[in-house]
């Protein structure tokens, strides 16, 4: 589904995107077939909002999509930087390209992404893999134009990183969901989490219009989009850096967004328990659009480990935050990410972590092994902790979890949820499936609704990870 939106920003490029739809036409004469375009994305959901608009910039230059980079033409890979084995794994996709560009010498290949907005990085690529055409960074998707007419005019590899802080407006998008949809509505991170490389990949905090999101999400509407989730390192923090009060910028917009015809269901991640504002419960708690979900990472339970995370906050305050939300919306399903193995964590550390995980009694949570990543703090530390502490500390983390989402769904049984229809289950395509407000999925064999209907289901029985019941009602 191609998404065009009604902001002219993107035609400042204009010259470039009809030298190379130009170019494309000469290579569709010349080679019996339009140019095709392959776009691998890993990382986040920013990271896959910006494979999409990736993607969308090269359809809207005449290419077409395929599914396999062996049949590409263009392949770009749209990388992620947060964690040391993403890394490794697209430095081990870029090498075996090398035969690929063998064998199709006239194949481009871009590295994008928050993976090359380190210079170390960049230096990498350029002198081991000279198979590589482009590198570019995160801010940089509105010039893939341009870039790519210069490898294609004058046969030179094209390495542009100046557009960090910059935000790109009016981008294509091509999205491969139907009825749901990401939208990025600020770029970068002033947090500074000593575990965390995203503020020197992707810059300081900077907030995108409302008139911008708006344009974004009306035209999201009208292509059949029903559920919006808006995304940002940390959305609490919205408008912040423009002298708004972030908390209330960013339930203004929640508010905002509600308003748009068409759209059932909005989300939002990821919020920072410092700044997330009575306000904002607020909204989540009265607007009738809003899913009552929150992902609130915690990292980890223990004060003296938030301190030297430099999180900001004490287990106290995240204790007293996630009452006065479960206080203030009834039934809301809260989510969090936890970091296991920090440098330096002690035994004592990580017992008392476990024990205030058990006691916030999380719906769902993502664990994640720390990833030592160069440039900082934490990576500089000598305590780094030993390989199987670590796994052992996670598999203990991974029981507590499993035991309070199993917990979490077996109170669902019995009960009625409002679930958003999707389509048939991708594990079991005999079967249904939808998502919860709380986004549980739910499998039932209902068949007769289409894509976006909303329907009440009789939850009868709860595994750890998803719910099975009986549709009684659509609205
Ligand atoms: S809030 Fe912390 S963990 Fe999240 S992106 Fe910013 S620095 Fe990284």
């Amino acid at each position: 589904m191609q998404i065009k939106y009604p902001v002219d920003k993107y035609s400042d490029h204009s010259g470039a995107i009809h030298r190379l739809q130009e170019l494309n036409r000469q290579f569709a004469i010349e080679h019996g077939h339009p140019r095709k375009a392959y776009v691998q994305t890993f990382g986040c959901q920013m990271s896959e909002e910006e494979g999409e608009k990736i993607l969308g910039v090269l359809l809207d230059s005449s290419m077409v999509e395929v599914n396999t980079q062996d049949e590409a033409d263009v392949i770009i890979y749209n990388t992620c930087c947060v964690r040391e084995n993403a890394e490794q794994k697209v430095y081990g996709h870029v090498g075996v390209l090398k035969g690929l560009k063998k064998r199709k010498p006239h194949l481009i290949i871009g590295i994008m992404g928050c993976m090359t907005q380190q210079p170390t990085v960049v230096e990498e690529l350029k002198r081991s893999y000279r198979h590589v055409d482009i590198i570019a960074g995160t801010g940089n998707i509105n010039n893939l134009p341009d870039m790519v007419c210069q490898v294609i005019e004058k046969g030179r590899r094209v390495a542009d990183l100046s557009g960090t802080e910059r935000i790109a407006e009016g981008t294509p998008k091509e999205s491969h969901g139907n009825i749901k949809a990401w939208v990025t509505i600020m770029y970068g991170c002033n947090n500074f989490c000593s575990y965390c490389i995203v503020p020197y990949v992707r810059g300081r905090e900077r907030s995108r219009s409302v008139e911008d999101i708006m344009a974004e999400v009306t035209s999201l509407a009208k292509a059949g989009v029903q559920e919006i989730t808006l995304l940002g390192q940390n959305v609490n923090s919205y408008g912040s850096e423009r002298g708004l009060p972030g908390g209330q910028a960013f339930a203004e917009l929640l508010h905002t967004v509600c308003q748009v015809e068409g759209i059932k269901r909005v989300r939002f991640m990821t919020s920072h328990p410092k700044d997330l504002s009575d306000e904002i419960i607020e909204a989540v708690a009265t607007e009738p659009k809003m899913c009552k979900q929150i992902h609130l990472p915690l990292q980890s339970g223990c004060t003296e480990t938030l301190r030297q995370m430099n999180r900001k906050y004490t287990a106290d305050q995240y204790r007293a935050l996630l009452a006065k939300i479960r206080d203030r919306i009834p039934g809301v399903t809260v989510s969090t990410d936890l970091i296991t193995g920090f440098p330096g964590e002690t035994d004592e550390q990580h017992k008392e972590s476990m024990a205030f995980i058990e006691e916030c009694a999380f719906d769902m949570a993502y664990i994640f092994i720390y990833s030592r990543r160069t440039g900082t703090p934490a990576a500089k530390r000598e305590d780094q902790i030993p390989e199987d502490v670590v796994h052992a500390r996670f598999e203990e983390m991974q029981k507590i979890i499993t035991d309070s989402s199993y917990k979490s769904s077996k109170a669902q049984e019995g009960t009625v949820l409002t679930v958003m229809h999707e389509g048939p289950s991708q594990s079991n395509p005999s079967m249904m499936t939808g998502r919860t407000e709380g986004n549980k999925i739910v499998l039932y064999s209902h068949q007769d609704c289409k894509p976006g209907d909303i329907l009440k289901v009789r939850i009868d029985t709860a595994k750890t990870w998803y719910l099975e019941g009986t549709v009684i009602t659509e609205d």
